[in-house]
C-alpha cells in the first residue's frame, strides 16, 4: 500500500509541476488548453423537487463546491454565486500574448485578443500622459488556480483562509482572459499615479475595477485588478 501511495504522490507532484509550469509567467510557451479534472468541472447542482405538483428548488441547489485532493469544500461568500461560467472562460479560446513592454517582469502574459487591443490603446494613452501601466498577470487557467490552492493547502493553510484573498478554482476572473493585474499588484498600487489615471480614464477603454472598496458582496478591495468589459470581438 505504501508503494501505491508513493506512486500516487509522485504522480501528483508531476501533475502539479505541469499545472504550474504550463501557464507560469515567463515559461516561453503558449498556455496549453488543458481539460480540467472532472471534479473541477463540477457545476452548482440544481436539484429540483416536485412538491405538491409544483417544482421547487431545494436549498441544497444553491450550494456550490470545489473539490481538492478528494475533499469537498463548500464555497462561501463572497465567492458563492460568482462562479465563472465555463462558457465565458477563455479555456479553448483564442489568447494572444501581450507585448513585452506592457509586462513586468518581462514575461509571456496572455489575454483575449479584444482585451489586448483595448489594453494597447489604454497603455499608449497613459504613456502619452506620462503614466506607465504594466501588467504582471493576465489569463490563468483553472488548473493554475487549482495549483495555487493545492500548494497552500499542502503548506497547512485552511481553505477558507486562502479564499479570503484568492479566488477558488473556477471563480477567478483571470480565467476569462479579460482580467489583468497591474504593477504593483499589491496595496502600494493604492494612491499611485497609475491608480489616479485609471480612475479618470479606464472607462473610456472599457476597463472596470472588479473589486471595489466596500464591495457589497464582501469582496476584498483590489485596486490593481482591472477587467476589460467591452464586447469581445474574438
Ligand atoms: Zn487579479
Amino acid at each position: 500500500m505504501r508503494t501505491g501511495r508513493g506512486v500516487y504522490l509522485l504522480g501528483l507532484l508531476i501533475y502539479l509541476c505541469l499545472a504550474g509550469c504550463v501557464v507560469g509567467p515567463g515559461d516561453g510557451k503558449r498556455p496549453a488548453i488543458l481539460v480540467p479534472p472532472v471534479e473541477e468541472l463540477e457545476q452548482p447542482f440544481a436539484k429540483v423537487a416536485v412538491l405538491d405538483g409544483r417544482s421547487k428548488m431545494l436549498p441544497e441547489a444553491r450550494r456550490e463546491y470545489v473539490t481538492l485532493h478528494g475533499k469537498r469544500y463548500e464555497v462561501r461568500r463572497p465567492w458563492q454565486g460568482h462562479r465563472v461560467d465555463l462558457g465565458l472562460s477563455s479555456e479553448g479560446k483564442n489568447l494572444v500574448v501581450l507585448p513585452y513592454e506592457f509586462t513586468y517582469p518581462k514575461a509571456q502574459i496572455y489575454v483575449t485578443a479584444a482585451t489586448a487591443e483595448a489594453l494597447t490603446r489604454m497603455v499608449s494613452a497613459a504613456r502619452n500622459d506620462g503614466v506607465i501601466l504594466q501588467v504582471d498577470s493576465g489569463y490563468r487557467s483553472l488548473l493554475y488556480q487549482r495549483s495555487i490552492y493545492l500548494r497552500q493547502l499542502q503548506a497547512g493553510r485552511d481553505f477558507y483562509d486562502i479564499a479570503k484573498g484568492v479566488a477558488p478554482p473556477g471563480y477567478s476572473e483571470h480565467m476569462t482572459g479579460t482580467a489583468v493585474d497591474l504593477v504593483p499588484s499589491d496595496w502600494t498600487f493604492h494612491g499611485s499615479e497609475a491608480e489616479k489615471w485609471l480612475g479618470q480614464n479606464a472607462r473610456k477603454y472599457d476597463f472596470v475595477l472588479s473589486y471595489r472598496q466596500n464591495d457589497k458582496n464582501g469582496f476584498l478591495w483590489e485596486p490593481w485588478h482591472w477587467r476589460y468589459a467591452g464586447r469581445a470581438k474574438d
